[in-house]
């Protein structure tokens, strides 16, 4: 028991024995406290840099230091440095506003400081200007852009944000990134010097009346040596078969200047032969409307008298048309009647007639090796089946004759398209009629069997009485009807 007590005051005496060293300690932290306290130590932060940066979008961060320590004033400036741990992260590769903690422990407290650091796109973007190889911007269309490149760092592909302005001797691109950085660049636009207009063939053209005129045109070279002929608009236009004069303006213009040439066109009439009357008494045979199945039969009977006439012939049977051929090699006279003898469709218009006349002028030239310049209207010059159309024969006459092409009439119809269907009354109707005239231009169809079968009682009754067959030709006597329409 005694033990035991000793062992308890033994116990007491060495716990009182560590409450004093304890109590002697923290005395001693307190004046330690109450010292550094009366110092006015305390922990600093020091940054390196300032507390708010900004990193370039991209580029690699590297923390520009910091550092905490402790200081004070009545113990000399002695620095304690404390280590610093961080917090937070920085992502150059996402744009935005990150911040990082410094803490530090010092004593019984825990001390922090903060950097604000900005990750933005500082760097505007690139702007390419392309050219072409050779190209040069023409006066007409003016520059036409070669194309462009738009790049940023951040956002990638901006060519197609690029806005382009196109002013009177550049053009400005501007693009700007999603950070509002803006890139300009700027192309210099070469000024193009107006085309200049040359009229090919002459200024003051002198044709003859014709069916067709053909434009020689003009040739346009702009400043940079662009060819630009194929832009030239025509204004005015000519009628080849009607005399006159004419005038075209070959204009060129690229709206906002506009230059231009005129030639002058003066179609001359085709001057045709005076008509020669022939001295003897003269019967001219003319045979409208073939080739058909009976012109062989009348070939033969013309060759057989040695008798000359003239086929104004048409497209109507072309299963026949070798023997316009045939008849031009035998001597006899080739002339335009119509292709198609369709005429509604001829006297519609001038145009019309002549489309149709110069068809069948091709027929004649395959036959023959040359275009004629005779012809005789379907119906004669006299037609009133015209009528729908006024004046129509008047204004045909009149171009036609410009153009150098002579039409013919007839004196004597034989009846043989209307009125008579017999050999007996076509021979009756020639003879009869021509009886009593010096020249005598007759109208037979060689379509019809009848008439055809008629002319060698026509020959054998000229012969007889002192005629004189001939074919006509450009200076013949044209047997002109009055014109009714
Ligand atoms: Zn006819």
């Amino acid at each position: 028991m005694a033990r035991r007590k000793e062992k308890k005051g033994k116990k007491k005496s060495g716990r009182s024995w560590k409450l004093t060293l304890l109590l002697f300690l923290l005395l001693l932290l307190a004046s330690a406290a109450v010292l550094f306290t009366m110092d006015g130590r305390h922990v600093q932060f020091r940054l390196v840099g300032s507390s708010e940066i900004t990193v370039p979008y991209g580029e690699d961060f590297v923390d520009p230091g910091r550092s905490a320590v402790t200081v004070g004033r009545l113990f000399g400036t002695g620095v304690l440095v404390l280590p610093v741990e961080t917090s937070g992260y920085v992502n150059t590769k996402v744009i935005g506003t990150y911040e990082l903690t410094y803490t530090t422990e010092f004593l019984f407290d825990s001390y922090s400081a903060k950097r604000i650091v900005h990750v933005a796109d500082l760097t505007p973007p690139t702007i390419t200007l392309q050219t072409v190889n050779g190209y040069q911007p023409d006066w007409f269309t003016g520059y036409e852009e070669e194309g462009f490149l738009a790049w940023d760092n951040c956002d990638g592909d901006l060519t197609a944000q690029v806005e382009r302005e196109v002013l009177e001797d550049r053009i400005e691109y501007r693009v700007s990134d999603s950070s509002g950085n803006e890139a300009v660049a700027e192309r210099t636009l070469p000024a193009v010097a107006p085309p200049e207009l040359t009229l090919l063939g002459e200024e003051y053209m002198v044709i003859s009346a014709s069916m067709e005129f053909e434009d020689p045109g003009v040739i346009a070279v702009d400043g940079k040596g662009n060819d630009l002929s194929d832009k030239v608009t025509v204004e005015g236009s000519v009628t080849p078969y009607k005399l006159g004069e004419y005038e075209l303006t070959y204009s060129l213009s690229n709206g906002a200047e506009t230059v231009s040439v005129t030639r002058t066109v003066v179609i001359e009439r085709v001057e045709l032969p005076a008509v020669v009357q022939p001295d003897e008494k003269t019967i001219y045979l003319t045979f409208d409307d073939g080739p058909g199945p009976y012109t062989g039969d009348l070939l033969d009977i013309l060759a057989n008298y040695d008798v000359k006439a003239t086929f104004f012939v048409t497209g109507l049977n072309p299963e026949y048309e070798d023997m316009i051929g045939r008849a031009y090699r035998e001597g006899h006279t080739i002339a335009v009647h119509t292709l198609s003898h369709n005429y509604y469709a001829i006297y519609a218009s001038e145009q019309n007639y002549l489309d149709d006349f110069y068809a069948a002028q091709e027929i004649v030239y395959r036959q023959t090796g040359s275009y004629t310049r005779m012809f005789r209207f379907p119906g004669g010059s006299s037609n009133t089946v015209s009528n729908f159309n006024p004046g129509i024969i008047s204004r045909l006459t009149v171009l036609m004759n410009n153009m150098g092409y002579q039409y013919f009439d007839w004196h004597i119809d034989s009846g043989d398209a209307v009125g008579t269907r017999t050999t007996a009354g076509v021979v009756a109707n020639v003879t009869s009629g021509c009886t009593g005239r010096k020249i005598s231009v007759v109208l037979q169809h060689d379509v019809k069997d009848y008439s055809v079968a008629a002319v060698e009682q026509i020959i054998i009754w000229g012969r007889q009485n002192g005629y004189t067959f001939r074919a006509l030709e450009l200076d013949s006597p044209t047997a002109h009807h009055r014109i009714a329409n």
